[in-house]
């Protein structure tokens, strides 16, 4: 019999392509949203009877998952992706500190009280969480390290805000973990800036994920502006989905942080395979100030030597990666 696989934030762009890789291998996938509106789209599109959904219309509050989790006693694994990933925001720890942590651990305590039978649970964290210090070349930033930063200086902004929520909610998942003693093993996937397409092209017509803003952001740039410096760590969306199906069903990512990137992107490199690859933006998008080698230069390093290992995918190039992000956005006009 086919295994049943919870997904929080179903709606999400990284939750779509999990689940799509989760039906493809036969199991049957429940996923929360926040409206019967999203889920009813959701169905649509992907019109698979192994999915269904459940709504949750708020993650902090008390037993959200409880009554999803009673009426599915065949769930297995929970996957925990639903956070809030945006940078704008007026009351950093109303919007991003407080869903990401309460949201976790109101879904471990659902888990806890009502899924004895759930087995595996992985929580999407991310980099976010697993900065040594980005801005220091010869700091090596790998599974053990942490994002070491306090409620206060969350405070300071969005930007500063989204890393510590990631920080103190995959924090509080694994101190829970350490205290309750569940029926579960914990895993987390902590990926770095996530680039490629939507799963549907219905949802590359409007606002997308954060980090895949930046790429249509340079899109849209006029051949009069600069291009902004812009760098991190990459990994494609594909392999972050195949990753989240590695951490619950092999052994050796029990207990793991999972790390997921594939070297450094910057704004040089992005505009370089655009230029090189779609001949529409060759004289629009401006030339770039400065190289990616010395973009890149002054930041830290990533060890994902551990994860790669325990996952054995090979990943998708960034070229490939930005290839499919940009055909799609010319394709659907959100360009
Ligand atoms: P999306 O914004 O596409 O997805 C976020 C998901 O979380 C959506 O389903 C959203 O629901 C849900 N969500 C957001 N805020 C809340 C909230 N307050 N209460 C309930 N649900 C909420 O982003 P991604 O798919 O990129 O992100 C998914 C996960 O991956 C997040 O945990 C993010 O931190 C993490 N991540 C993303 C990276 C990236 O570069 N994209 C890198 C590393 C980690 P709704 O559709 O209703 O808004």
């Amino acid at each position: 019999m086919s295994q049943t696989v919870f997904i929080s934030g179903a709606s999400g762009y990284i939750a779509q392509h999990i689940t799509a890789k989760l039906l493809a291998k036969g199991y049957k996938v429940i996923g929360s949203v926040r409206s019967a509106k999203k889920g009813d789209e959701l169905k649509s599109l992907f019109k698979n009877e192994n999915l269904s959904y459940v709504v949750v219309p708020d993650i902090q509050a008390d037993g959200a998952f409880d009554e999803a989790l009673k009426q599915h006693p065949e769930i297995s694994v929970f996957l925990h992706t639903a956070s809030p990933f945006v940078f704008q925001v007026e009351d950093v720890e109303k919007e991003l500190l407080l869903p990401a942590v309460t949201g976790t651990k109101v879904a471990l305590t659902s888990v806890l009280n009502h899924g004895p039978q759930i087995k595996r649970v992985v929580v999407t964290s991310s980099y976010a969480a697993m900065f040594a210090n980005e801005d220091i070349p010869d700091v090596v930033s790998d599974e053990t390290t942490w994002t070491e930063l306090t409620w206060e200086q969350a405070k300071q902004n969005g930007l500063v805000g989204y890393l510590a929520s990631k920080a103190f909610a995959e924090k509080a998942a694994w101190d829970f973990v350490e205290k309750e003693k569940p029926n579960f093993k914990l895993s987390t996937v902590n990926p770095t800036y996530v680039f490629g397409p939507q799963l549907f092209d219905e949802y590359a017509t409007g606002p997308v994920s954060t980090s895949v803003e930046l790429i249509k952001a340079v899109l849209k740039l006029q051949p009069t502006d600069e291009v902004p410096s812009v760098q991190g760590p990459f990994i494609d969306v594909r392999d972050v989905a195949d990753a989240h199906l590695v951490a619950f069903e092999s052994d050796a990512a029990i207990g793991q942080r999972i790390l997921l990137q594939d070297g450094r992107f910057s704004n040089s490199k992005v505009v370089e395979i655009i230029k090189a690859n779609f001949p529409e933006f060759k004289d629009k998008i401006p030339a770039p100030k400065t190289t990616h080698e010395e973009e890149i230069k002054s930041h830290c390093k990533l060890d994902s030597s551990k994860s790669d290992k325990i996952l054995g995918i090979k990943f998708i190039s960034i070229e490939q990666s930005i290839k499919d992000t940009v055909a799609q956005f010319i394709k659907v006009k959100a360009v």
